[in-house]
């Protein structure tokens, strides 16, 4: 590595339920050299918050339990996590649902099947 420059490596949450759809995004996220931890619920997705420091979250909306809006809520009023990140990964794409996504929240909505370069535009655009 050159002298001075360091690489923070940016450390993205994935919350699916669908591993088929947790697989495709860690590949994507893998190849551009993100670090990345999966979760298959929102209620795990949010432990997984209280313990270690990510630097954002692709939240399903779609959830068994909680849905990706609860989990984006109970997120925004947690002073702790601050302004984190937070993309909404979705199939719902009707206009009403995408306005009250985000009303709940997060910074972008972002439909499924994913554009893998709208996907990694929209990332790189909401990392610190
Ligand atoms: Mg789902």
């Amino acid at each position: 590595m050159p002298f001075g420059v360091f690489v923070m490596t940016q450390h993205i949450l994935i919350v699916d339920d669908n591993p088929d759809n947790r697989q495709l995004v860690a590949w994507i996220l893998e190849d551009e050299g993100y670090k990345f931890t999966c979760s298959a619920s929102a209620e795990d997705g949010l432990a997984l918050l209280e313990k270690h420091k990510y630097d954002m979250v692709l939240m399903d909306i779609s959830l068994p339990g909680m849905d990706g809006k609860q989990a984006t809520q109970l997120i925004r009023k947690n002073v702790k996590f601050g302004q984190i990140p937070i993309l909404a990964l979705t199939a719902h794409a009707i206009m009403a649902e995408e306005a009250a996504i985000m009303a709940s929240g997060v910074n972008a909505v972002i439909t499924k099947p994913l554009d893998e370069a709208l996907l990694l535009a929209t990332i790189a655009k909401y990392l610190k």
